[in-house]
């Protein structure tokens, strides 16, 4: 699954619940993710963390489906050319 389907599957599953809650409401839950992935890293606890981390992404992922950001572009136009401000990859800056 790419970034784009990945997005889409989440809209299918969420976008209407987390559009009606909006924007303030979906960032304070994509948060509380945040720190649930703070505290597995924390603790070492190797198995939470694959469940954490893709619980981040479907949250930021919502996030950018409310927003109006097609993450895969998002991604791609930043990132596909290396390094943002130095343009190497890896990256070369100071
Ligand atoms: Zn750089």
């Amino acid at each position: 699954m790419d970034i784009a389907a990945f997005q889409r599957r989440i809209e299918e599953i969420y976008y209407r619940r987390d559009s009606a809650r909006g924007l303030a409401g979906t960032h304070m839950w994509f948060c509380e993710e945040v720190g649930e992935l703070t505290r597995a890293l924390r603790r070492g606890h190797q198995d939470e963390l694959e469940g954490e981390f893709a619980d981040v992404l479907a949250w930021l992922s919502t996030l950018a489906s409310i927003a109006g950001i097609d993450l895969e572009e998002a991604a791609r136009k930043k990132y596909e050319q290396g390094c943002p401000r130095c343009h190497e990859t890896p990256c070369a800056c100071p």
